[in-house]
């Protein structure tokens, strides 16, 4: 019958069968890894966000504008990271980045918008 290998040191596990790792040392360290690898991907995407929410704020000053998509492209605008959609009763679905909304409008041109509250 083949050993359990710790899944942190690869070392072999004695004990009982559904033991995972041959010491707390190694389940804290597998644990720690596994966290500060989900805080990095969780950081990433938040500054990801953060940017596109100022590009959208830096460009749409008042309540509301319109601009184009090289304009927000040109900035780094990165249309892959939005926090919501709103769709609008006859359909039209604004693209979120926490108050700061747009919608895409025909030629390549959006209309930025801010939602109020
Ligand atoms: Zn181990």
């Amino acid at each position: 019958m083949e050993k359990t290998k710790c899944l942190s040191c690869g070392e072999p596990v004695s004990g009982r069968i559904d033991k995972k790792f041959c010491s707390d040392y190694c389940r804290s360290t597998y644990n720690n890894r596994l966290n500060s690898q989900s805080n990095k991907i969780v950081r990433n995407i938040n500054n990801k966000l953060k940017k596109n929410y100022r590009i959208l704020k830096s460009i749409n000053t008042d309540q509301k504008t319109k601009t184009t998509r090289e304009k927000l492209i040109e900035k780094g605008f990165d249309f892959k990271y939005i926090t919501n959609l709103y769709t609008t009763k006859n359909g039209r679905v604004y693209y979120f980045v926490y108050d700061q909304g747009y919608l895409p409008l025909e030629d390549d041109f959006y209309a930025l918008v801010k939602r109020d509250k």
